[in-house]
Formats: structure tokens, C-alpha cells, sequence
């Protein structure tokens, strides 16, 4: 059977639309290949978040040309965020590229790639140049994203309950990448979580873009309670389900009903990602997210006092058009004095086709200024939270080997902190109790608390 290889930039949504094509292209009989280089087929999913992302994954297929040449059958696709934004343009820039498919329509791939391999073969005979471009919108497209291939073990998955953003952030890309909000229903959403749990799985992220605002416009609140709230009550509900997160929420949907969610549903993690982007006001309005920094500081206060324990992550944008010093200095502020447990920040990159690319720019000097700058106070308050936990006994779900060190294990607490430690490898997919001993701003170092009743520590 043909071999396909999958390569994922960019966030969770997207490795969640590569593992639903790559399940449709195995369900077929393809198999897996572990390079690029053994494969008929070669797929990227491409990221259009920032520049860099794309520039990425352009020079990855560019890279592949020698093998176009060498083994013309092959078939090379780009999918996802960048493939809906740039279209059939792409096969001006990659001469032997052949399929582009949007993100509406990753349920279509197996059958385009079904028909170029067939239609390779006979171009040896005929030598017509074939291609597909597919990125057209499709009713019903957020419910194609439902089906898992988990390795021997896995105990954490993602489910995607929602495709889309409707908020239009002056910087952003995705509303144009990946259209209009569409949220899936709950009951399909409940029995996928049910049949992973039966497959294995002990924790489920919930994913969408703005996922605290999930199904805003199909379902109607009951009794005070959004839709995201009755679907999170309805997911924790469900029997043998440990762990259940989401990512990412936007604050303006952070309301009571999800506060008092995270105070009741003790399945809901400690943690919770909650976007900043900047601490100035006036940057805030310009880039179109409607809330102060007042405003998120007391919500980041209404978190913590929700539950015990909760970590709270961000993200921040530097050097966003028209910021001042001053501007910066709030963010600066602001985050110093959150005390993330940890952050992403990103220098802004210009998407085009986006508001803020005609906004008056300021210097990558500056941008990279900023970044050094602030990464340095968010990686300060990382390491301090992380300080706070060394002797204490942590609850961690082993994911498997530690990527960096495959003769360690490594898992994640309550609080998604990653914990490495090292242990019996018939831990992976299991809860263990593990102490901490040493903290980095990355990661937490321990041992597994002896638990005589476990076979594995027999
Ligand atoms: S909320 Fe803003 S940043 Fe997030 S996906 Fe929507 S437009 Fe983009």
C-alpha cells in the first residue's frame, strides 16, 4: 500500500486536523511512513499564524524538489491555515507541489489523494500536469474532526468542539483561515470523550478558538449556564474521565457560570490559559480585544480564588503597530505582576490581509528588545512557581518517555507543569503520585512516591 507523511506547524488545532486526515488516509489501508523520504504521499499542514510559520513550511516542500524530480509519482499537498489563505497561488511558488486543501474540507484529502496517485501513474503515459485545489467553506465541516489514532498507552487526547472565530483581532489571521464560528453538538462531542475513555484515555483538552465561547450562536444558556458550561458538565460526567481541560479561552467569555465551573467540576484541571496580548489599554483597543487591563487582572484574581493551586498561562504580543514605550512599560508591569507560571511571547508579525498590517509599524530592533526583555520576567516567575512546588507530592499522568531523555518518564500535574522522573515503563497512562525535587522554569524533577499496591513498583 502507499505510504503517507504527515508533518504538523503551528498549534493543537492543527495536530488534531493532521491525526483526523492521517486516521482517514490508515483507514484506507495506507500506512505511516517514518520520513519524508520513504513516502508516496507528502502532506504539510501549515500554519498561517505568524510569517515565520509559513516561510517554515514553504521551505520544507521547497526542500523536496530534488525528490519531485527523482520520483515524479510521489504526491506533495499542502493543508491547512496557509493552503486556505494563499490557494492555488501555491502552485505558482512550488512548481511540483499537486494537492491544496483548506481547513473546511480535511475530510476530503484521502479522496484527492486517492485520485492523484492514480492519476500519476497514468501521467507516465500521458504526461498532463494534474493538481487539486480545494478550499471552498462546507456546511458541517467542524463535525468531520471526531476520529483518533491513539499509540498503545495514550492517555490524553484533544477533541475539537469548535472550528472558526468570529472576533476579528486586528492581528489575526484565523478568522479568515478558518471562517465563521461552528460548534459541534454535545452529544456527538460527549460520545467521542466516552469512547476514548473506553479506548484508555484519562484526559481530554476540549479545543477551539475561543473555546469559553462555544456555541454561542446555535444554542441557547439554561439556567444562567453558557453552552461551554453545559458541555464541560456534560463531558465531566462522563464515567472513568480523570482529567478535562480547554484551550483557549477569550477573557470576555469568562463569565460566573465558567468561574463557578472551575469551583465545582473537580475533573477541571488547574489550569487555565487565558490569552493577555497586552497590558495597555490603548494597544488592547487597537488590536480589537475588548477588555481593559484592569479588567483581566481582576479576572486572573477571580481564577485563582476559584480553586486551589490554579496556574495560569498567557500569551502577549511585542511591538504591536503604534506601541510606545509606555504601552510596553503597562504590559511589562502587568505581567510582572500576574506572576504567570508561564508565557508565550511573540514579537508581532505582519499578516497581510489583516487590519493592523496597514497600521504605522515599528522596528524589528525594538520588537526583538521587548521580546529578550520580557521573556526574561516571564521566565522569572516561571521559575519561581515552579520553586514553590519542590517537596510536595504531585498528581502527574506519565505520558510515555521523556522526549528529551528516553530512559526517563515524563507526565503533567493537575496543573500542567511538566514533570520528569524516572520509573517503570508500564507507568505510561497511568496517574502516579510523584515528589518533587528540583524545578527549572520548564520543568519539575522527582521520584515516584512508593505506592506498594501498584504491580509496577513490585
Ligand atoms: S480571538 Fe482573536 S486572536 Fe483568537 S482566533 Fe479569534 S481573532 Fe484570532
Amino acid at each position: 500500500m502507499p505510504k503517507f507523511f504527515i508533518k504538523t506547524y503551528g498549534c493543537q488545532m492543527n495536530e488534531r486536523d493532521s491525526e483526523q486526515v492521517a486516521h482517514s488516509l490508515l483507514e484506507r489501508g495506507y500506512e505511516r511512513a517514518a520520513h519524508e523520504t520513504e513516502a508516496d504521499v507528502v502532506l504539510l499542514n501549515t500554519c498561517s499564524v505568524r510569517d515565520m510559520a509559513e516561510q517554515k513550511a514553504l521551505g520544507k516542500m521547497g526542500m523536496l524538489s530534488p525528490m519531485a524530480r527523482r520520483r515524479p509519482e510521489t504526491v506533495f499537498g499542502f493543508l491547512g491555515c496557509m493552503a486556505q489563505a494563499r490557494g492555488d497561488s501555491l502552485f505558482g511558488i512550488v512548481p511540483h507541489l499537486d494537492l491544496v486543501v483548506g481547513t473546511q474540507k480535511f475530510h476530503r484529502v484521502a479522496d484527492y489523494v486517492d485520485e492523484l496517485l492514480e492519476k500519476k501513474r497514468a501521467r507516465r503515459m500521458d504526461d498532463l500536469r494534474f493538481s487539486i485545489c480545494d478550499t471552498a467553506e462546507e456546511d458541517g465541516s467542524a463535525e468531520t474532526i471526531r476520529d483518533h489514532n491513539l499509540k498503545p498507552r495514550q492517555a490524553t487526547a484533544f477533541v475539537s468542539i469548535m472550528q472558526g472565530c468570529n472576533m476579528h483581532c486586528t492581528f489575526c489571521i484565523v478568522p479568515r483561515t478558518r471562517g465563521a464560528e461552528r460548534s459541534r453538538i454535545i452529544p456527538e462531542i460527549v460520545s467521542e470523550v466516552r469512547e476514548l475513555v473506553d479506548r484508555g484515555v484519562k484526559e481530554v483538552t476540549l479545543l477551539g478558538q475561543i473555546v469559553n465561547l462555544y456555541g454561542r450562536h446555535e444554542f441557547a444558556s439554561v439556567g444562567g449556564k453558557s453552552p461551554f458550561v453545559q458541555l464541560l458538565e456534560a463531558v465531566h460526567a462522563v464515567e472513568g474521565l480523570e482529567r478535562l481541560r480547554f484551550t483557549s479561552p477569550h477573557p470576555i467569555g469568562f463569565r460566573d457560570d465558567l468561574l463557578n465551573a472551575l469551583a465545582e467540576l473537580p475533573k477541571l484541571a488547574e489550569h487555565v490559559h487565558l490569552p493577555l496580548q497586552s497590558g495597555s489599554d490603548r494597544i488592547l483597543r487597537a488590536m480589537h480585544r475588548p477588555y481593559t487591563a484592569q479588567k483581566y487582572r481582576a479576572l486572573v484574581d477571580r481564577i485563582r480564588a476559584a480553586r486551589e493551586g490554579m496556574a495560569i498561562t498567557t500569551d502577549v504580543i511585542v511591538g504591536f503597530p503604534g506601541e510606545e514605550d509606555d504601552d510596553y512599560r503597562r504590559t511589562r508591569d502587568l505581567v510582572e505582576e500576574i506572576q504567570f507560571d508561564n508565557a508565550f511571547v511573540f514579537r508581532y508579525s505582519t499578516r497581510s490581509e489583516t487590519p493592523a498590517a496597514s497600521m504605522p509599524q515599528i522596528s524589528e530592533r525594538i520588537k526583538e528588545e521587548r521580546n529578550q526583555d520580557l521573556l526574561k520576567v516571564v521566565d522569572a516567575s516561571a521559575q519561581r512557581a515552579n520553586a514553590g512546588l519542590v517537596g510536595r507530592d504531585l498528581e502527574v499522568l506519565c505520558e510515555g518517555p521523556s522526549k528529551t531523555n528516553a530512559r526517563r518518564l515524563m507526565g503533567r500535574t493537575r496543573a500542567n507543569k511538566i514533570v520528569v522522573f524516572e520509573g517503570a515503563p508500564e507507568l505510561a497512562g497511568r496517574l502516579v503520585d510523584i515528589h518533587i525535587e528540583e524545578a527549572s522554569g520548564f520543568s519539575l524533577y522527582g521520584t515516584p512516591v512508593m505506592q506498594p499496591s501498584c504491580p509496577v513498583f513490585a
